[in-house]
């Protein structure tokens, strides 16, 4: 129960909207764990603020000879653990709200897994379909540019997110070095293994979301190659995570991209799919063996293994009641709204929360920086046995610290990452 000192912050939840937004989403669950854990007002307010927050213009010479300018962000949520980390997205609707709740969720992961990052997330709103690849380089030079400040191997050390990629990553790389003088390759992570990437950091994601959705199912007593799964988003977390469960035997019953969803009973050849969607264009249109539905009727299929790994808000409090899945693993950042956790909780759906399901990538971004900082690089084989052991360890530190408390894993996995941070910084003290 929250004491008298702390009760007048925790009053505040918001108005309750159907389409939440992500940073309410986020304070939600965070105003419930800072209640468990008795958190006084001087910290619950220190860490519900973001400590650094940078917008910048972003101006592009297209291909016309035209000028256009972008908006770009970087929020800084929290550098008490080590430098801030945390990805950049390219998406015509990003906006700060957005990278302020994904920068606080980055501030979780890393705790959950016991990674020594703080968290951060950046993005330029700006549609990558609609830019050629020389605009696409000249828009990333010259955010980070402007953010030269701000990135730095111990300072704030970006990665790849939604619509940016290797490519991307090696372009910020490129453009800090030729700034700094020297090749600085600890800046970013996700790069390409010749500059300084790590093995296995592409599939990292996916292979954390399945992890712990094979401890899941365990206790559960669900054996994976009996189960039935169903992915939504086919990018680099959902197919991935698709391709490692069909390995294991599981039945995926069903995909989806923006094109819509495919269902089959029988299961899906997922490296079949993975095929096709590669030669046409990235997408899964037209894909054969499979019946169309669509994204909506996918989150509602009747399975074992719901990972929804596309966007934000998926599931919210209009469609939570319908979903007849027994486990969400939320491979997507922010999939499934505060409003939907209780109904989720009150239907028994187990949901592995984001800052614990999808943390498999900001784990090797972790190896990756170690090995650059090193010079020394490792077989992939020993990349994802530690990944392995990372996201195991983790999932059962927060499966047990929910049965102490009768508390959800999602409750479990914040106050664990609250109260990490919160001692940390108590023993670092506030600088005057
Ligand atoms: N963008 C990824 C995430 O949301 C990776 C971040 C990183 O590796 O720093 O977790």
């Amino acid at each position: 129960m929250p004491n008298q000192k702390t009760s007048a912050y925790y009053k505040e939840p918001g108005p309750k909207l159907d389409r939440e937004s992500p940073f309410e989403s986020m304070m939600e669950r965070f105003r419930f764990a800072a209640e468990l854990l008795e958190l006084d007002e001087g910290m619950f307010q220190y860490l519900a603020s973001p400590v650094k927050q940078v917008i910048v213009s972003v101006p592009v010479i297209m291909d016309s000879g035209e000028i256009e300018v972008f908006e770009g962000y970087r929020v800084i949520h929290d550098n008490v653990l080590g430098p801030s980390k945390g990805g950049i997205r390219y998406a015509p609707d990003v906006n700060i709200d957005e990278v302020k709740a994904l920068a606080a969720w980055m501030t979780w992961k890393c705790a959950v897994v016991n990674v020594p990052f703080g968290g951060a997330k950046g993005g330029v709103r700006c549609n990558p379909k609609e830019l050629s690849r020389m605009e696409l380089e000249r828009l990333t030079r010259r955010y980070t540019s402007n953010m030269l400040e701000v990135f730095g191997p111990d300072r704030d050390i970006p990665a790849p997110d939604m619509n940016t990629n290797e490519q991307t990553m090696a372009w910020i790389m490129d453009t800090y070095s030729m700034n700094v003088h020297r090749t600085e390759t600890a800046v970013v992570t996700g790069k390409p293994t010749l500059l300084g990437g790590s093995q296995g950091r592409k599939e990292a994601t996916g292979r954390g979301v399945v992890t712990v959705t094979l401890a899941a199912l365990n206790k559960l007593a669900i054996l994976p190659n009996k189960c039935t799964v169903a992915v939504q988003g086919f990018g680099n977390v959902g197919s991935i995570s698709a391709k490692l469960m069909y390995e294991l035997g599981a039945k995926v019953i069903a995909v989806s991209d923006i094109s819509g969803g495919y269902y089959n009973e029988n299961g899906i050849d997922i490296p079949a799919a993975i095929q096709y969607s590669k030669r046409n264009n990235n997408s899964l249109e037209g894909f054969p063996e499979a019946e169309s539905i669509s994204n909506a009727e996918l989150l509602q299929l009747k399975c074992d293994v719901l990972i929804p790994a596309a966007k934000e808000d998926q599931i919210s409090k209009q469609n939570a009641d319908n979903i007849q899945a027994r486990i969400i693993a939320e491979g997507a950042n922010g999939p499934v709204t505060a409003n939907a956790d209780t109904i989720l909780e009150d239907n028994g759906v187990m949901v592995v929360p984001d800052i614990l399901a999808n943390a498999g990538g900001v784990t090797v971004s972790y190896f990756e920086w170690v090995q650059d900082r090193q010079g020394y690089f490792w077989t992939e084989e020993r990349v994802n046995r530690r990944l392995n052991r990372m996201m195991r360890d983790a999932f059962d530190n927060l499966f047990q610290l929910s049965e102490q408390h009768n508390i959800t894993l999602r409750q479990a996995a914040y106050v664990y990452a609250i109260d990490k941070v919160a001692k940390t910084l108590k023993m670092r003290g506030i600088y005057a």
